[in-house]
């Protein structure tokens, strides 16, 4: 039912694969589009507002015409007033209009930022755990930030160009047409020598605008990994300073580079065209100076005509230019697309069941994972774990025990073989359901900036104070809380790093505590930590293991001593399975870890924790 077709995280590394060259994608105009839908009222009020104030830009310059032809020569000075007048209220007028279309222009800019920022962050949150092994943590934030950030430019900027040129350029056409058809086929001849040669140096831009947002990902990933916490302390323990100033200096140069070239290119085509707008309204007063002059214009007309001039030519280049912007702006949405339509986790084959109570019963059938093509991580694992079991999963480094736990939330698809959760297919599930009755403690605890309360909430939102108290004293940890001047108001710090690696955990045993999940996945702390911390740590995991399925990748003797069944994972094989007592009997690898990891027990904890196994 649920074959066909590689696993999604092997699609994922296949995609995610640096070397390959990415596929060019076709421009999606309509998906573009589809971005101001919601704002199209807005959008509608800002084409009235520019196309009336672009009519009421044509005033002043017919305004003079009517003050040199007639009002002057007339000699009728309440006639110079009124168009004096008419003049100054135009202006005016047009400058409240482009207030209010300001104001309007930056809300739908605004919103459409933040619209494609909010689908494209919750977008990442459902994407596979492969990704984000596979993806640069700088990469990812520069396309949420200022790729995104530079797409309020584009589409404030751009449209509002493009429709204020078109108007403006239209009503004065019509204009110049009923003023004088000879000299407006001259002035529109011009046109097209100010905007074809722009046409190249778009692709030219956009190939560089590229070039430009991936060393700009380079430069975010290399901020995010040296001034992590742990990427500075790696930094200041191997005295890598110049090293990494080196490094950062290279791909500044580089992006530099890149930024004069962008800066450059086109800029002959640019002054041609800054030319053209001087040289155009001059043959223009060549040709109107000649018939002036033969009177078959006013000298009004020629005037007037030079005047408007300026509404073509400025707005023909600036079109011109727009050509460009839109270009290179295609390039941010091609990035922001590229990541909207990679696929979500559970799009594929994610199911439809939805339980609300379980019972935690755990089983793998036959499965064999890869988390790349080559690279076999487990082959033909089964076993069954029965509700309420404690399982510890030992063996050596990359045996595959952590593997293993993470294919019972989904993070990871099997490629053969199934993993079952109560009797279902992990796959018939929603992975929200699922993953709701298992709760995950590591040994990497990742904790909030944020305060201890917020960061036990997070489990569950409406817990009420008690139920956190009683949560954190449970996981031995309430003492220390309160011992602390700001008590449950007290900032963990960036990843938690304000608190000791054991309070960290006993947190994160309190936040599970506060999910209260069925089925308990825990990597016991490796890392040495002191007794009395240790001695909590245990403490805490008592009550959290009671009335659950627990799936412990032990390091303790004491986990192992009180587990139900023990698992031993040895180069992605379940090698051997069974109580401590039956696997020290088989004298096979169980014990020769054993005897290498805790060659001097504690003859009492042993005695009094293998009896407890037997009866
Ligand atoms: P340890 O006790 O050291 O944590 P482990 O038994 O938990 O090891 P796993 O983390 O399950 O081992 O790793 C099993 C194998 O899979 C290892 O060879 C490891 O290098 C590889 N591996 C783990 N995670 C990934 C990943 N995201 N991508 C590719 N290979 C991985």
């Amino acid at each position: 039912m649920f074959s066909g077709g590689p696993p999604v995280h092997l699609m994922w590394s296949n995609m995610f694969n640096p070397e390959k060259p990415r596929v060019k994608r076709p421009v999606e105009w309509k998906r573009i589009a589809s971005l101001f839908r919601p704002y199209w009222k807005q959008e509608a009020l800002v084409i009235v507002l520019i196309l009336f104030g672009s009519l009421l830009g044509l005033i002043p310059p017919l305004c003079t015409l009517r003050l040199i032809d007639t009002a002057i020569p007339h000699g009728n000075f309440t006639s110079v007033c009124l168009y004096v007048a008419c003049m100054m209220g135009a202006a005016l007028l047009a400058g409240l209009l482009g207030v209010y279309q300001g104001y309007l222009n930056s809300l739908v800019g605004e919103g459409i930022v933040r619209d494609i920022r909010c689908s494209l962050v919750s977008h990442l949150h459902r994407m596979p755990l492969d990704f984000f092994t596979s993806t640069k943590t700088g990469e990812i934030m520069n396309r949420v930030s200022s790729d995104v950030d530079s797409i309020d430019n584009v589409v404030t900027g751009t449209m509002v160009t493009v429709v204020t040129n078109v108007f403006t350029i239209t009503s004065t056409l019509i204009t110049v047409f009923v003023l004088d058809w000879r000299l407006a086929c001259l002035s529109v001849g011009i046109i097209p020598l100010m905007i074809i040669p722009i046409w190249p140096v778009g692709r030219k831009m956009y190939e560089i605008r590229k070039k430009t947002r991936q060393k700009r990902d380079e430069i975010e990933s290399l901020t995010q990994e040296t001034l992590s916490i742990s990427g500075i302390t790696l930094i200041k323990s191997f005295v890598r300073e110049p090293y990494e100033k080196q490094r950062f200096y290279n791909v500044g140069s580089d992006l530099m580079d890149l930024e004069v070239k962008l800066a450059m290119v086109g800029r002959w085509f640019l002054m041609l065209i800054t030319a053209m707008v001087t040289i155009g309204p001059a043959a223009v007063w060549l040709l109107g100076g000649w018939l002036a002059i033969q009177k078959a214009v006013t000298i009004g007309v020629v005037v007037t005509f030079t005047t408007l001039l300026n509404r073509l030519y400025g707005p023909a280049s600036a079109l011109a230019g727009v050509q460009v912007q839109i270009v290179s702006a295609l390039a941010v949405f091609e990035r922001i697309f590229e990541y909207l339509d990679m696929p979500e986790e559970s799009s594929k084959t994610s199911g439809s069941l939805d339980l609300e109570q379980v019972m935690g019963k755990v089983e793998f059938r036959h499965v064999r994972f890869a988390y790349s093509e080559n690279r076999t991580a487990l082959n033909d694992i089964s076993f069954k774990i029965e509700p309420g079991e404690m399982v510890a999963f030992v063996g050596p480094s990359g045996a595959g025990k952590t593997t293993i736990t993470q294919l019972v939330p989904r993070f990871y698809d099997t490629e053969e073989g199934s993993v079952l959760v109560d009797g279902h297919d992990v796959k018939e599930w929603q992975l929200q359901s699922l993953r709701s009755h298992i709760g995950i403690v590591t040994q990497e605890t990742y904790l909030f900036h944020d305060t201890i309360e917020s960061n036990l909430r997070y489990a569950r939102a409406d817990a009420t104070d008690e139920e956190l108290v009683k949560a954190a004293q449970a996981a031995s940890i309430h003492d220390f809380i309160v011992s602390l001047p700001e008590g449950y108001k007290t900032i963990v710090g960036e990843r938690g790093h304000k608190l000791s690696g054991g309070e960290r955990q006993r947190l994160a045993i309190a936040r599970v505590l506060l999910k209260n999940p069925k089925i308990l996945i825990l990597d016991e702390a490796t890392s040495s930590l002191d007794s009395v911390n240790e001695a909590l740590i245990q403490q805490a995991f008592i009550p959290l293991m009671q009335g659950r399925t627990s799936l412990v990748i032990a390091h303790r003797l004491s986990t192992i001593l009180a587990a139900d069944k023990i698992f031993v994972i040895d180069k992605g094989k379940l090698v051997e399975g069974g109580t401590h007592a039956d696997l020290l009997s088989l004298n096979g690898v169980y014990a020769r870890l054993y005897r290498q990891q805790f060659r001097d027990p504690d003859p009492a904890l042993l005695e009094s924790n293998s009896s407890s196994l037997y009866t």
